[in-house]
C-alpha cells in the first residue's frame, strides 16, 4: 500500500541524492549520473523493438513471480533470458513486446485482463506489471507470452480491504546462499498453505562462490567458472540472480505465492552499511557498485515502481496492509545505517555503539515507521526487517558481548523506535528476522536486562533457505544463549522457514525446518510452534 504522506520522505530523499552526487568526483560522477539519467520512463523505449517471432529459446528460464499485494492491484513479474547466464540472458539489447494475463482459475477460462508490456534491455528485459482495479481478497493466475513461448502459470492473490478482517498465514524466509545447499524448504513452501511470503534479506551472496567453499564441495551443483568471481559489477549481479533464480524449487516458490521482499547485506556486500564497504573502498566508488546491485535487485524482483532505484539510492522500506488484520511495515536497516560501532564483530556494548546519534534506520524511516504507528487500525503491528532486534548476549560474562551489526550494536535507535511503539498505542507488535540463519523465538521486553519487565512485542527470527549448509538442531553455543537471554524462547539451528498465522485473537508461530540441504529432497517437519495472545504479548508454547 502506498504510504500517504509519502512525498516529504521522497523529497528528502532527492536533495540526499544530490547531496551525494556533488559528493563524487571525476569518473565516478559521470558514471553514477549515467546511471541516474539512462533510464527509460515505462513505456517510452530507448531502444529498437525486437519481433518476438525471433525469440528462438524459452525466454521464461527464470520463472515468473507476483508481490506486494494491495486490495484492488497485483504486481507480476518475470525475466526473459533464454540463455540466462549471458549477457543480456542471450538476447540482443532490444525492446521485446510481452503478453499477459491474468484469470481467476488456473486453466485461463475466466480471464479478468490482459495487456502487454515492453521489456526493455536497459532493464535486462524484464517485465514489471501493476494490474489495477481487481478484486480483493481473491486467488489469480497469471502468465506471460513472447512470440510462441508461453510462461508457467504463477499463482498470486490480493490483500483484503481495508476494512477486511480476513486472516492470514504468512511465511518468513531470509538467506538463501546457493553455494550452501539446496533450496530444499522452497519446495515444501511451494505446498505449503500461505497467503504471502516475506523474503528477509540475503536473497543472493556476492561471494566467489568456489572461494567460499563452493557448490562443487558440498552439492552436486556445478556452476560454470563465471560465477567464481565476487560480484562488482552490473553484469555481475545480473548473472548472479539469473544463477538463482534458475533453480527450480525457488521458482516454484515464487510461482505459487506472491513475495514481499527487503534485502540485508549479501545483496550488495557483507556487513556494508550506508556508503561504507568492509574493504576501506572510497564510498564513492562503493556507491557505484551499490547502484548495480540494486538494480539487479529491482530488475529482478517482483517491485512496484515507487522502488525503482535513482542511481545508488532505493526505496525499499514500505507499508503493506492486510486489512484491519495487519500492517505490515516493511524497513531497510541497511541503505541509512550508521558505519558498525567498533569495527563491528562482536563487542561489549560501550559508548561507541550507545551513542543516541547512531542510527540503524535513518531519521526519515524511523519517522515514516512512528508515524504509521499512529495511523494503525491494525490488530498487529508487524515489521519485516533484516537483523536480530532483541537484545541478545553472546556469552554469559557480566556485561557480555553482544552483535555490533545488528539492532544491538544501534541500542538507541532501537530504544527510540520502542518508546515511538509506546507513544503510538501500537498494538501487537511482531518483529519479523532473518540474517543469522537460524531459528529464534523472543519475547521483546521494554527493558531486556530486567526479566520483572514487561513485554512489548514478539521477534520471531527465520532461519536460512540454506546459508550455513546442514545446520544442527542445537548448535554448540545453545546452553549459553539459553542461559544468557532470559527472553529467548526457542532456538534451532536448522534450514527451513516459519509460518506465522495471524487472526483477530491470536498468532501462531511454525518453526518448518528440513534435516539437510547439502543433499536433495529432505522432508519437512515442525520443530515447534508458539500462540501469542492478541492483546497479551508474551510467547507460549502452542
Ligand atoms: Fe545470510
Ligand atoms: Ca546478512
Amino acid at each position: 500500500m502506498t504510504p500517504a504522506g509519502q512525498h516529504a520522505p521522497e523529497l528528502r530523499a532527492a536533495a540526499r541524492h544530490l547531496g551525494r552526487r556533488r559528493f563524487l568526483t571525476g569518473t565516478g560522477a559521470a558514471a553514477a549520473l549515467a546511471f541516474a539519467t539512462n533510464l527509460p520512463t515505462a513505456g517510452v523505449a530507448g531502444a529498437a523493438e525486437m519481433d518476438a517471432a525471433r525469440v528462438s529459446d524459452d525466454p521464461f528460464t527464470l520463472g515468473v513471480a507476483s508481490g506486494d499485494p494491495q486490495p484492488h492491484s497485483v504486481l507480476l513479474w518475470t525475466r526473459l533470458a533464454p540463455r540466462p547466464y549471458e549477457e543480456n540472458g542471450g538476447l540482443p539489447a532490444e525492446r521485446v513486446t510481452v503478453h499477459w494475463e491474468l484469470a481467476r482459475d488456473p486453466r485461463f477460462r475466466r480471464v479478468v485482463r490482459r495487456g502487454t508490456a515492453p521489456a526493455h534491455p536497459e532493464f535486462n528485459h524484464s517485465v514489471h506489471v501493476e494490474v489495477d482495479h481487481v478484486d480483493a481478497d481473491r486467488t489469480y493466475y497469471f502468465r506471460f507470452r513472447a512470440g510462441k513461448w508461453v510462461s508457467e502459470t504463477g499463482r498470486t492473490r490480493t490483500a483484503p480491504p481495508a476494512a477486511g478482517r480476513t486472516g492470514l498465514t504468512l511465511a518468513a524466509v531470509s538467506c538463501q546462499a546457493y553455494h550452501d545447499g539446496y533450496f530444499t524448504a522452497y519446495r515444501h513452501l511451494a505446498e505449503d498453505d500461505v497467503d504471502v511470503v516475506f523474503h528477509l534479506g540475503d536473497y543472493l551472496y556476492e561471494y566467489a562462490v568456489n572461494s567460499v567453499g563452493g557448490a562443487r564441495k558440498y552439492t552436486d551443483r556445478v556452476l560454470p567458472d563465471v560465477f567464481n568471481r565476487e560480484t562488482q559489477t552490473l553484469d555481475d549481479y545480473r548473472r548472479r540472480y539469473a544463477l538463482y533464480k534458475t533453480d527450480p524449487d525457488l521458482r516454484a516458490a515464487h510461482a505459487a505465492h506472491p513475495f514481499v521482499v527487503t534485502w540485508d547485506d549479501h545483496e550488495v556486500e557483507n556487513n556494508y552499511a550506508d556508503d561504507i564497504d568492509e574493504n576501506g573502498n572510497p564510498p564513492e566508488e562503493f556507491l557505484l557498485r551499490r547502484a548495480s546491485a540494486y538494480r539487479a535487485y529491482w530488475e529482478n524482483l517482483p517491485l512496484r515502481r515507487p522502488q525503482r532505484p535513482t542511481g545508488s539510492d532505493m526505496r525499499l522500506y514500505r507499508r503493506v496492509g492486510w486489512g484491519r488484520l495487519a500492517q505490515f511495515d516493511i524497513l531497510d536497516t541497511r541503505q541509512y545505517r550508521s558505519d558498525q560501532a567498533y569495527g563491528d564483530g562482536a563487542h561489549v556494548p560501550g559508548p561507541e555503539s550507545l551513542d543516541p546519534k547512531r542510527t540503524i534506520t535513518g531519521a526519515s524511516q524511523e519517522r515514516w515507521l512512528i508515524d504509521g504507528w499512529r495511523r494503525s487500525r491494525a490488530v498487529w503491528n508487524v515489521v519485516p526487517q533484516q537483523v536480530t532486534f532483541s537484545q541478545r548476549k553472546l556469552d554469559l560474562n557480566p556485561v557480555a558481548k553482544v552483535s555490533m551489526d545488528a539492532w544491538d550494536g544501534y541500542a538507541a535507535s532501537r530504544a527510540r523506535v520502542l518508546a515511538g511503539a509506546e507513544a503510538a498505542g501500537v498494538d501487537n507488535l511482531m518483529v519479523l528476522t532473518g540474517d543469522v540463519h537460524v531459528g529464534y523465538a523472543f519475547d521483546i521486553k521494554d527493558d531486556f536486562d530486567d526479566p520483572s519487565s514487561d513485554v512489548v512485542g514478539t521477534e520471531i527470527v527465520a532461519t536460512s533457505i540454506a546459508s550455513g549448509k546442514d545446520g544442527a538442531e542445537r548448535p554448540a553455543n545453545w546452553e549459553t544463549y539459553m542461559k544468557a537471554n532470559p527472553h529467548l524462547k526457542f532456538y534451532n539451528g536448522r534450514r527451513g522457514y516459519v509460518t506465522v498465522g495471524l487472526d483477530r485473537r491470536q498468532a501462531r508461530a511454525d518453526f518448518k525446518t528440513v534435516s539437510a540441504v547439502t543433499t536433495p529432497g529432505a522432508p519437512i517437519v515442525t520443530a515447534a510452534s508458539f500462540v501469542v495472545e492478541a492483546g497479551e504479548p508474551g510467547l507460549r508454547p502452542a
